[in-house]
């Protein structure tokens, strides 16, 4: 077979003796949200089904506990008996059906789970956990070893290809092999070998009841990123014990879920952990998998070049584009939907016990709701069927005014529904707010998404209009109007507020106002904390890795090394009129990594204020505690939310308003791209 001309270490089949992977790319485990829901077993199946008809080498379902203490949350998903085995077979037989390989993955969560019977290796609660564990008995230890190996041995019967265990990001597996957390003195505690007998134990018996030709991959923690985590001499030797003990794949873990690292959030480079995975390449003979922030095929090509791993893992990258590794093997990464790593559909959904999704891709695990894309690739007849319905706006005329995300999204849904569209855009590109959010340190992923819906809507001829002022005279000739012309910055009213130091973001992030060394940022939501971010971004010349003390050289207990921050040389002060902390409103699993990054570079955050003038001395407010307070500042930016904008000269009879044209309160881009979507049906 020739080699692929972009990518030929990615698409360099994979031997393990008993079964051939096409590739090196793995879809990494994900909890979707659908393990629980009633009915969700068949649309994990379609879901699950898709991703394999997109070419990844391999899947790996969410996490699935081998018995009631393990689950993640009251209810969470099982595999302990035959029912449970009956009820997962629509998975296996799906995914096969499209050509492709999926294993389970078994998780215990141990202290982390969310229910009073969580159990571990000791009676320690954990940081994050909000039950305190009762300790295994020796008993108990054995049963819980006794469930892991019935679990495989149910999802052999499942039909599945084989299972991951689950031994990292700091679940029960982690918290035996931790001395922190395992106090033990019987034989499954001590010293670091007597703390490595679990996970053996669990893998030797495994092996021995699930037979040779029945993947067992394990999941190992490499850098634990927390104090009095396993060394690296612990983590090479519990890798040979891990092979020796049947193992066939070995994947990377990056930090337990209670370390105060970004491990997978945007600011993190792309495949910045890979050299973790590299140190352990040789030390074993298994294939290795790396892994965290991985988007794209040529940072996939690049890692396996350099000798990072025998495979990549991606999952929320699954979710944003399901054929991502279909389309890189037909040279079309351009047509790539990127994962741009925000969380905000995907875990944060998941942490409120939503089903989750994909900002960029709203139909991620929601397949049934809206009509399905044609797969690349896909037969004229095969798109025509399962593809966007028929096209049922075939010969409709339709004028999308506003080229942001909702606007974007809107025309292109339309587009693949046969419409003739025409996107009018007032400025010179399109992208909207997204246009400001890819300026932010650590958003510029943000530009992946505007390349993303530029190119589709050129390979579906959508007429783009850019620089141009829709009128009413423009939309008349159409059957519809779809008015997302979004939001405008609220503007603070306030004596002085038109001086010329009062400014709004658009200004700041625009680049369009020079500013200056002090700085007051009026509003502390979403945008507040963005551009304090972009304006104190000085502090973070050492790098992430540096800055959030990761020892690269891998020689610290952990992995963890004295963070390297220091203050910003501008002085910034962040105001809101709420009482409280700042930043409640942020992202689940993102909000800690700015509020943190915030305080680190001295942002003074004050809260429960009134804000009275801005006047030669600077800006005057009123403290929670009824005192008065001037501010000397070069700048006043205002952050104080939008309102919705709709230009009052242009009607049509047929108009639909969407995004925050629409509603400006609580807009996101998530909200902004799904209001662009036509439902099915
Ligand atoms: P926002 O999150 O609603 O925050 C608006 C801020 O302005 C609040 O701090 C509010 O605090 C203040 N405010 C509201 N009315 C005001 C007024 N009349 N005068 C002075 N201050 C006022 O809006 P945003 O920051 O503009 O963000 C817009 C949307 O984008 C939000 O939905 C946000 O979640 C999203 N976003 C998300 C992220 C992310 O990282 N996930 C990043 C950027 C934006 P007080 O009323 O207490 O003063
Ligand atoms: Fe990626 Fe954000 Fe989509 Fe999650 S919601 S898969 S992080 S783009």
């Amino acid at each position: 077979m020739n080699a692929h001309p972009l990518y030929p270490r990615v698409f360099q089949p994979l031997d393990l003796g008993f079964m051939t992977l096409p590739n090196r790319i793995l879809m990494g485990s994900m909890h979707t949200g659908l393990e629980e829901e009633k009915g969700g077993m068949d649309k994990l199946a379609r879901f699950y089904a898709e991703r394999a008809a997109g070419e990844a080498g391999l899947l790996v379902t969410g996490g699935i506990a081998p018995n009631r203490a393990g689950v993640v949350a009251w209810g969470g998903s099982r595999m302990s008996s035959h029912r449970h085995a009956s009820h997962h077979r629509v998975i296996p037989e799906a995914v096969h059906a499209e050509g492709g390989k999926i294993v389970m993955q078994i998780l215990h969560a141990g202290r982390y789970a969310y229910t009073p019977f969580c159990v571990a290796p000791s009676a320690l609660k954990a940081p994050i956990g909000r039950f305190k564990p009762r300790a295994l008995s020796a008993r108990g230890v054995e049963r819980t070893i006794r469930d892991f190996v019935n679990s495989a041995v149910l999802a052999r019967e499942a039909g599945y290809d084989g299972v991951e265990v689950m031994g990292s990001e700091g679940y029960l597996i982690n918290q035996f092999l931790a001395a922190e957390t395992n106090l033990r003195t019987d034989q499954w505690g001590g010293d670091f070998e007597r703390r490595c007998r679990f996970p053996e134990a669990i893998l030797s018996r495994m092996r021995e009841a699930v037979g040779k030709d029945f993947l067992i991959m394990y999941r190992l923690s490499m850098l634990d990123l927390v104090a009095g985590g396993s060394n690296w001499e612990e983590i090479e030797r519990l890798a040979q014990r891990v092979e020796h003990a049947g193992a066939n794949i070995i994947n990377t873990g990056i930090g337990w879920h209670e370390a105060r690292i970004p491990t997978i959030a945007t600011m993190v480079p792309r495949g910045g952990f890979r050299f973790v995975t590299k140190k352990l390449m040789g030390a074993v003979n298994v294939p290795l998998i790396t892994t965290n922030r991985f988007n794209d095929p040529a940072t996939c090509e690049e890692a396996l070049a350099e000798g990072c791993a025998d495979m990549i893992s991606m999952a929320r990258p699954f979710l944003a584009d399901p054929h991502l590794v279909k389309k890189a093997r037909l040279s079309r990464a351009q047509d790539i939907n990127t994962c741009i790593g925000c969380n905000q559909a995907c875990l944060d959904h998941v942490f409120k016990q939503k089903v989750s999704s994909c900002l960029v891709n709203p139909r991620a695990c929601h397949e049934g709701n809206f009509p399905a894309v044609p797969r690349p690739e896909a037969s004229q007849r095969e798109a025509e069927r399962g593809g966007m319905a028929g096209k049922q706006l075939a010969g409709r005329r339709i004028a999308v005014v506003g080229g942001g995300p909702a606007g974007m999204s809107a025309a292109l849904e339309r587009a693949r529904l046969g419409a003739d569209v025409v996107l009018i855009e007032r400025q010179a590109e399109l992208g909207g707010q997204f246009l400001l959010a890819q300026r932010i340190p650590g958003k510029f992923e943000f530009n992946e998404t505007i390349r993303y819906f530029q190119t589709q809507l050129a390979h579906l001829g959508v007429d783009v209009r850019l620089g141009t002022v829709a009128t009413t005279e423009d939309v008349a000739g159409f059957d519809e109007v779809v008015m997302a012309t979004g939001v405008r910055p609220r503007s603070l009213d306030i004596p002085g507020s038109a001086r010329p130091e009062v400014v709004s973001y658009v200004d700041v992030l625009n680049g369009t106002v020079q500013v200056g060394t002090r700085i007051a940022i009026v509003g502390a939501g979403g945008i507040g904390f963005d551009v304090a971010d972009f304006l104190t971004h000085d502090a973070d010349d050492a790098g992430f890795m540096a800055s959030w003390g990761v020892d690269t050289s891998l020689e610290s207990r952990g992995g963890l090394a004295a963070a390297q921050r220091t203050a910003s040389q501008r002085e910034v002060h962040m105001y809101q009129r709420r009482p409280g902390k700042m930043g409640k409103g942020l992202g689940k699993t993102t909000g800690w990594i700015h509020r943190n990054t915030l305080k680190q570079r001295g942002v003074k955050q004050w809260s429960g204020v009134t804000y009275d003038r801005v006047d030669d001395q600077g800006f005057h407010v009123t403290l929670e505690d009824g005192t008065s307070h001037v501010q000397a500042v070069d700048q006043v930016v205002v952050c104080a939310g939008q309102v919705s904008f709709v230009p009052s000269d242009l009607s049509h009879p047929n108009l639909t308003i969407i995004g925050g044209a629409k509603d400006a309160k609580g807009l996101d881009a998530q909200r902004a791209i799904l209001e662009g979507m036509v439902p099915k049906g």
